[in-house]
């Protein structure tokens, strides 16, 4: 009948879940070997002082098939794998390397932006790791950002913020990435030794449309003056986002308005262009 019709269902897509997670982690396996995984960049926009670049470093993976598999995909296969870890690592290598090469060529100062999964945080080797991979590549901790997410710190509140504080001495900054999506309770803004707060793209993509979405962001950035946190606004698509943002004092944007994802090299490119500087001074 219809109940033995709905679990039948159920359990093939399960089956099928279960499988392409199986596929995609064995796969992942090889294919993080053969330096499959890389970075890309976005830059942020900043509207004051413009001798620092920044930028995110977000993951890709192109498979041996030559798909471009999204982050959304592999991300969650890599935690429950611990796979992330990996990962994580090549990551963070990558962008000492990228930095180096910039401050070689002489270019500004440049700050990266990188993702940290729950499951790297709560690694106790963590923060061992990321000391001996700056020390072996010789990058200065001060070229980093590292985002965290209000679910990485939840269930283990106190060894979090142990370890937040522990990078925050090594001279990292941290960010809060999708502020306003999860719990965003106050108390982890009083708790949290953070020094960014990233709005999530989800206000930003409604603020021209739904006042009730610009009243937010704009709460987001009182309240974060009084804290005296820098506020990075995510999602940026459009000329008007970016100065209704601008006019209310947010200070940094990122989005599509601006530039995709790109190559360390064409970020770079694009951040000291005429181009971005024009894009950055609308006010
Ligand atoms: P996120 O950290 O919040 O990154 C922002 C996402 O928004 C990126 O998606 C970026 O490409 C996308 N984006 C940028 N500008 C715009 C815009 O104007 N409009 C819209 N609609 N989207 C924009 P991406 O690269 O697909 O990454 C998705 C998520 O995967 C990231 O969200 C992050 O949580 C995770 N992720 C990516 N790379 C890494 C990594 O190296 N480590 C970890 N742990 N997570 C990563
Ligand atoms: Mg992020
Ligand atoms: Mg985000």
């Amino acid at each position: 009948g219809r109940r033995y019709h709905c679990f039948h269902f159920y359990s093939l897509d399960i089956e099928e879940e279960v499988e392409t997670r199986l596929r995609t982690e064995q796969r992942m396996r090889t294919e993080i070997e053969d330096n499959r995984f890389y970075n890309v960049y976005q830059p942020i926009i900043h509207s004051g002082q413009h001798d620092t670049i920044y930028a995110e470093a977000l993951c890709r993976w192109k498979n041996s098939s030559g798909k471009e598999v999204p982050p959304d995909d592999f991300i969650p296969v890599a935690e429950e794998t611990g796979l992330i870890r990996e990962l994580g690592r090549r990551v963070l290598r990558d962008a000492c390397r990228a930095i180096n090469s910039m401050q070689e060529a002489g270019h500004s100062f440049i700050t990266i932006s990188l993702n940290i999964s729950p499951v790297q945080l709560a690694n106790p080797d963590f923060v061992d790791e990321v000391r001996a991979i700056l020390t072996e590549e010789n990058t200065e901790p001060e070229h980093f950002i590292f985002e965290i997410t209000e679910s990485a710190v939840m269930d283990h509140m106190a060894s979090s913020i142990a370890v937040l504080e522990q990078i925050k001495d090594m001279g990292i900054l941290i960010a809060l990435d999708d502020f306003g999506t999860g719990y965003s309770s106050l108390s982890y803004l009083k708790k949290l030794p953070i020094d960014i707060l990233k709005i999530d793209k989800e206000f930003v993509a409604d603020m021209t449309t739904d006042g009730q979405d610009r009243i937010f962001i704009s709460a987001i950035l009182s309240m974060a003056r009084a804290l005296q946190l820098e506020v990075i606004a995510e999602g940026v698509e459009n000329a008007q986002q970016a100065a209704i943002l601008n006019e209310m004092g947010c200070r940094y944007l990122q989005g599509y308005h601006f530039s995709a994802p790109v190559s360390f090299d064409k970020m770079v490119e694009l951040s000291t262009s005429q181009g971005l500087k024009a894009s950055r001074s609308i006010s």
